[in-house]
């Protein structure tokens, strides 16, 4: 009956009752007497806390299990992994089983509580700490106080090869580097580049978390010679070579006001590609979630990024604006164990790719770099 996926031990619980919390579990005062030891917890996401969070603090207090809802509009469930946010060796993790479900599922289990409805469930889960590795590039030409980074994540989901996801903006990331290397030769860049290829993406972020964090930490030695007030920018680039792929930028206006101007600015340069030098038409995605670039953008730095979709679905109008084929996913092969060379449109990959060079190259030569990301009105 439980859909998948995700956390804790192994366990087998029979014949338990379920227990409904409001607010994701971020608030559980008032839940004591509810009697949540010992039973099955149901909740759905809320933005007063992580997932983690919440689970977390239902754990402690003595939950058997966690049960998640996801929004009605997911045909799956959609929390693949409970992301342990900011975890780090040596963090608590969670031994109860949580797992994500259905909205549908969610609902009639809801039902059932009414009806004194009792659930099995039954759980093969192990939680490993295993060790991952950030792959750090740093440019020797530039002005180092106006560092560039560009990212992309290395690694894949366990599931699958994870070519377009994200063997594309990796190998793009990598093709650029060279490229540049040969021209910085002959051509003197501005401000420094450093290129990261990131692990562990798709845990969680933690291999970008890791190195922000470590930044942060100015006192500590730490795995590279950057210093965080340095970073002018980060570019991201994650998934860009969908199938059926829409050219997509990343919203500057989401990014939190310490770091919205210069995000605009970045989201502009991409929009000029687009418009003055690829001739396409784009569309602009939200920067809230989701890759590479959080950690950065919440420690005040300007970020942005391309990408071009994942399981979203193409509607007509859609198709008639960017072409592919409409009521079908962007890539039908997102976390799937399809996500292989063949999944790769080399189409968008070339576009993509062009798009990355072109903004990269262009930041890399502009002398006033800061006040340029300050100039966003
Ligand atoms: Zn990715």
């Amino acid at each position: 009956m439980l859909d998948h996926r995700y956390g804790g031990n192994s366990a087998t619980i029979k014949d338990s009752e379920i227990v409904y919390v409001k607010d994701g579990g971020c608030d559980l005062s008032e839940y004591i007497n509810l009697e949540i030891k010992d039973k099955i917890v149901l909740f759905e996401p809320s933005k007063k806390c992580s997932l983690f969070e919440g689970s977390f603090a239902l754990e402690k207090l003595g939950a058997s299990a966690v049960l998640i809802s996801t929004p009605k509009s997911a045909i799956k469930p959609s929390f693949a992994r409970v992301r342990i946010v900011d975890w780090k060796e040596g963090d608590p993790l969670m031994n109860i089983p949580v797992l994500s479900l259905t909205f549908s599922t969610f609902k009639t289990l809801l039902a059932g509580i009414n009806n004194g409805a009792r659930v099995d469930l039954v759980t093969n889960t192990e939680i490993k700490v295993v060790t991952t590795s950030n792959v750090i590039c740093e440019g020797r030409a530039g002005n180092p106080n106006n560092t560039i980074v560009i990212g992309s994540h290395l690694d894949s989901v366990a599931f699958g090869p994870g070519m377009n996801d994200n063997a594309s903006g990796s190998a793009a990331t990598l093709e650029i580097f060279l490229q540049i290397s040969k021209m910085s030769r002959k051509k003197t860049l501005n401000n420094r580049l450093v290129f990261i290829w990131f692990g562990s993406e798709e845990d969680g972020l933690l291999g970008s978390r890791h190195f922000v964090r470590e930044l942060q930490k100015s006192s500590s030695p730490h795995e590279s010679h950057v210093r965080l007030e340095q970073i002018a920018l980060n570019l991201n680039f994650d998934m860009i070579a969908s199938p059926n792929y829409i050219p997509m930028i990343h919203n500057g206006s989401d990014a939190p006001s310490s770091a919205r101007c210069g995000s605009i600015v970045v989201q502009r340069m991409f929009e000029k590609y687009f418009k003055k030098v690829a001739d396409r038409k784009y569309k602009i995605t939200d920067m809230v979630a989701g890759s590479d670039f959080v950690p950065f953008m919440n420690a005040g730095i300007p970020t942005g990024g391309i990408l071009t979709g994942a399981s979203e679905i193409k509607n007509e109008e859609e198709r008639i604006l960017y072409g592919g084929i409409a009521n079908a996913q962007l890539d039908p092969c997102y976390h799937k164990d399809c996500d292989t060379i063949n999944n790769v449109n080399e189409e968008a990959l070339g576009l993509m790719s062009k798009g990355a060079m072109y903004t990269i190259s262009n930041f890399a030569q502009i002398k006033d770099l800061r006040n340029q990301l300050a100039k966003c009105s």
